[in-house]
C-alpha cells in the first residue's frame, strides 16, 4: 500500500484539479455527497435555464413555429452530434431518440437482418437485464431458428465467438461490477469471425474516452441521464457506422425516419442516413434539456476526465483500506485501470442497510441486489475532499453499527 492518504493531500489534489471549476456548473444540494451520477447525473444549471426557455418563450410564445424557428426538428441530430464527439464518431452517425432499450431493439434488428444464416446473439451473462430482455423479445418475434440469445461469462466471451454468432452485444462497463471491457480487442476478434458488434455505452459515455470509429464498431447505444446529466428519463442515443446505412432497415419505421416525413406518402421509404433510425416525434422538452446539459462537456478534455475519475476511485478505495472497520467490504471492481469504469462496487452482506444509512447521512450511493453497494465517481462535480468525507461517514456507520437499525432494512421500490 502507498503512504496513507490524509485530508491535506486530498485538499492538495483539489487545488491542482483542472476540472475543479466545473462543479460550479451544477446545482448541487447542500450537505450532500453525490456518488450516484452513474444512475442519474446531477443537474447542470444550464439545463434548468433551457427548460424555462423552452416552456416560457418557445412553446408559449412561438407555438408550432418553433419546430422551424427554434430548430426543434433538428434536435435529434444536434444532440447526436454533441454526443458523437464524446464517443469518437465522425458526423452523421449518431442521433438522439427514444430509450436505450428501444434503440437497442432497432440496432439489433438491423444487425440481425444483415446476417442471414446466423442466428445467435452473444452477450454477457451479467449484462443489464433490459438488454437481454430486448433480445428475448426479438427472438420471440423472429423465431428461434432466426434469433437465439447465448449468454456466457466475461472470461468465456472470446472462445464463444464462432461462425454461428450473428451479433456480439456487449455493455462496455458492467453495471454491477464496474468492469470495463476492451472494446478494440473484442470488436476485432468478433469481426474476424464475421460477427457484427453492438456496444451499450450506458455506463461509459461521459465517463471515459470512447473511440467507436477507430475501433470499427458496427452499432452502439447509450443513455442520456447517467454521466451525460440529461435529467430523469432523458432521451437515449444510437450510433450506426456509416458503412451500414445503405443496406440496413429497422422495424420501427415511423414517419420521422421517412425520407420525406412531410410529403405524407402512403408507403414508408427510409431516410438515407442515420435519420432512418428515428421513429416518432422527438420529446422536445427533455431533448432540449439534454442538449443544454451537453454544453457542460464542450470544453472538457476526456483524457483529463478519465484521469480524474480513476484518481477519485483510487482515493476512495485506498481510504477504505485505511479503515480496519471496513474490512468486510469486498471489492468487486477490478483495480486495473484498463479494466475499471468510473464506479466501485463492494459486496457486503448488509449492503442494502449500509446504502440506506449512507443516504440518511447525505452520502448518496445505490444498491444492486443481492449484496452490492455501488458508488459512482463523476469527475465533473466531485471533489477529492468529498471522497474523504464519504469514507469517514461510511466508517462511522459501520463502527457504530448504526446501519443495523430496523429502519434501514425497509425496501424501497427504486434502489
Ligand atoms: C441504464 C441502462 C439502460 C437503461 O435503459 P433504458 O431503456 O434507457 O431505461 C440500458 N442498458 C444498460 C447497460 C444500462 O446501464
Amino acid at each position: 500500500m502507498n503512504t496513507p492518504l490524509d485530508y491535506a493531500q486530498l485538499q492538495q489534489y483539489d487545488a491542482q484539479d483542472a476540472l475543479g471549476t466545473k462543479r460550479a456548473a451544477f446545482e448541487l444540494p447542500q450537505n450532500t455527497i453525490y456518488l450516484d451520477g452513474n444512475s442519474l447525473g446531477a443537474m447542470p444549471k444550464v439545463a434548468a435555464m433551457r427548460a424555462q426557455q423552452v416552456l416560457v418563450t418557445q412553446w408559449s410564445q412561438d407555438l408550432i413555429k418553433s419546430w422551424n424557428s427554434h430548430s426543434w426538428i433538428d434536435l435529434p441530430s444536434t444532440v447526436g452530434e454533441k454526443i458523437a464527439r464524446l464517443i469518437g464518431a465522425a458526423p452523421g452517425q449518431v442521433i438522439s431518440c427514444d430509450s436505450t432499450s428501444v434503440n437497442l431493439f432497432k440496432v439489433l434488428s438491423s444487425a440481425m437482418l444483415l446476417q442471414p444464416g446466423r442466428n445467435i446473439v452473444l452477450s454477457q451473462a451479467g449484462n443489464f437485464p433490459t438488454d437481454l430482455y430486448m433480445v428475448e423479445g426479438l427472438a420471440s418475434l423472429l423465431g428461434e431458428q432466426n434469433c437465439q440469445l447465448q449468454l456466457v461469462d466475461n472470461s468465456a466471451l472470446e472462445t464463444a465467438l464462432t461462425e454461428q454468432v450473428a451479433v456480439l452485444m456487449l455493455t462496455q462497463v458492467d453495471f454491477r461490477s464496474g468492469r470495463l471491457l476492451n472494446m478494440q480487442r473484442l470488436t476485432q476478434l468478433a469481426q474476424d469471425k464475421g460477427i457484427l458488434v453492438i456496444w451499450d455505452l450506458a455506463h461509459s459515455v461521459g465517463a471515459l474516452p470512447i473511440e467507436l470509429d477507430a475501433c470499427n464498431v458496427d452499432f452502439a447505444v447509450g443513455c442520456g441521464y447517467k454521466y451525460l446529466n440529461g435529467g430523469p428519463g432523458a432521451p437515449a442515443f444510437l450510433y450506426a457506422a456509416r458503412r451500414h446505412h445503405a443496406q440496413i432497415s429497422q422495424p420501427l419505421s415511423g414517419w420521422m425516419g421517412h425520407k420525406t416525413p412531410f410529403s405524407f406518402d402512403k408507403h414508408y421509404e427510409k431516410a438515407p442516413g442515420i435519420m432512418q433510425f428515428l421513429t416518432g416525434t422527438p420529446p422536445v422538452l427533455s431533448m432540449s434539456v439534454l442538449d443544454a446539459a451537453l454544453e457542460v462537456f464542450s470544453d472538457v478534455n476526456l483524457a483529463a476526465l478519465r484521469e480524474k475519475s480513476l484518481a477519485l476511485s483510487n482515493c476512495f478505495h485506498q481510504l477504505v483500506l485505511q479503515h480496519s472497520c471496513l474490512n468486510d467490504l469486498q471489492l468487486l471492481t477490478p483495480l486495473n485501470p484498463l479494466q475499471r469504469g468510473s464506479q466501485l462496487a463492494y459486496r457486503h452482506p448488509d449492503a442494502y442497510a449500509l446504502c440506506q444509512a449512507l443516504i440518511k447521512q447525505g452520502v448518496i450511493v445505490d444498491f444492486r441486489a443481492p449484496d452490492i453497494l455501488r458508488l459512482g465517481f463523476t469527475p465533473l462535480y466531485l471533489r477529492f475532499i468529498d471522497i474523504w468525507t464519504a469514507v469517514e461517514i461510511l466508517a462511522d456507520i459501520v463502527r457504530s453499527g448504526e446501519y443495523q437499525q430496523a429502519c434501514y432494512a425497509v425496501r424501497h421500490k427504486v434502489t
